[in-house]
């Protein structure tokens, strides 16, 4: 057995960050006379002003700390700052850069910690698990805590590029082909499953595959979307592991980021892995493309920059980015034919 926690509040809703005393006051009132170390990227003190001064002046003691690079040297020097320095809370505003040094330095310094995030482009926002730079400059994912609470402002979130919300929904999508692949691994090669988990993790993929939302860009969208993301967040704490939302569709990606220097977002990436490790599933995923057509997010890979060389090569690469994860590749013959055949479904379907 092992422990998880879940977050006490959770509000996505216009001017999300006004109501921080009035959550604190009744989720976690030990707080709300506290010390916040507040993390945060120079750039949004600036393009944010007004928000950070209507947050700010609910905290009545707080440090404000400006994040350059999310390396594990820095959060570390940061959950120092938060044991000696005697703050009794961390509250992360931004993006991953924020957020996983935030994540991780509370985590570590064992104080609660409040997320407030500005985009909604992946599952990181609640998953146990800071993604930072580490050795050589490479990226690690490093056991982590989720969210004591989170405030998503829908205000904040819809003046993002639609790019990162197109992002979050391909990185939940992933969810269909992941669970397949963990379900796999537990039948045929010993792993673990958990059932609340794999339930959680549906849940999440299911309720925006059959949402009636038909878009994104309105607070009703924004609040499917970062409940989605929550829950596939937490189906990873309750699993103890990324299995219900990351298989060979997160392979692909992880491969690709490994051997091409590209500048797509994580979830567009994980997308495009999704329908690849759909069609080796042998499973349809012409319901999963007619949702992406739906809300118009573009998915061909040509579209996106991935060439013809790079989808085949970051494929068969893929099974060798985590060689213990047991997934659908484990099972079928890889070759270069195969994938040249899907770019071709891709180039002609998405
Ligand atoms: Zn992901």
């Amino acid at each position: 057995m092992h422990n998880f926690a879940l977050p006490l509040f959770l509000q996505v809703k216009r001017n999300a960050v006004g109501h921080l005393q009035e959550n604190l006051h009744l989720y976690l009132p030990e707080l709300e006379h506290g010390r916040f170390l507040v993390l945060t990227t120079a750039g949004l003190l600036q393009t944010l002003a007004p928000k950070v001064k209507i947050l700010l002046a609910q905290i009545p003691a707080y440090q404000v700390e400006t994040v350059a690079t999310s390396s594990f040297d820095f959060a570390v020097q940061v959950a120092k700052q938060v044991s000696m320095g005697g703050f009794n809370a961390v509250l992360g505003l931004g993006g991953g850069t924020a957020l996983d040094t935030a994540k991780y330095a509370a985590y570590v310094a064992g104080v609660p910690y409040i997320a407030i995030p500005t985009t909604l482009s992946n599952d990181g926002v609640c998953s146990p698990v800071s993604v930072l730079f580490a050795e050589g400059g490479r990226k690690h994912s490093f056991t982590s805590k989720i969210p004591d609470g989170l405030l998503i402002d829908t205000d904040i979130i819809l003046k993002a590029p639609r790019v990162l919300m197109e992002a979050g929904v391909g990185d939940i999508l992933s969810n269909y082909t992941a669970l397949f692949d963990w379900r796999l691994a537990c039948r045929e090669h010993g792993e673990r499953p958990n059932d609340f988990a794999y339930l959680l993790s549906a849940q999440a993929v299911n309720a925006l595959l059959h949402s009636r939302v038909q878009t994104f860009e309105s607070i009703e969208g924004v609040k499917m979307l970062a409940e989605s993301l929550v829950l596939g967040g937490l189906s990873m704490s309750i699993a103890g592991n990324s299995r219900p939302c990351s298989g060979s569709d997160h392979l692909f990606c992880h491969a690709l980021d490994e051997l091409y220097d590209h500048h797509l977002p994580h979830g567009i990436v994980v997308a495009i892995g999704t329908i690849g490790a759909c069609i080796l599933q042998g499973r349809p995923y012409q319901p999963l493309l007619a949702f992406l057509r739906a809300y118009g997010i573009d998915i061909n890979p040509e579209h996106r920059g991935i060439t013809r060389e790079m989808f085949v090569k970051a494929w068969l690469y893929a099974p060798e980015v985590r060689k213990e994860r047991y997934t659908i590749l484990n099972k079928c013959q890889l070759t270069e034919a195969k994938f040249n055949q899907i770019y071709d479904v891709m180039l002609r379907e998405c």
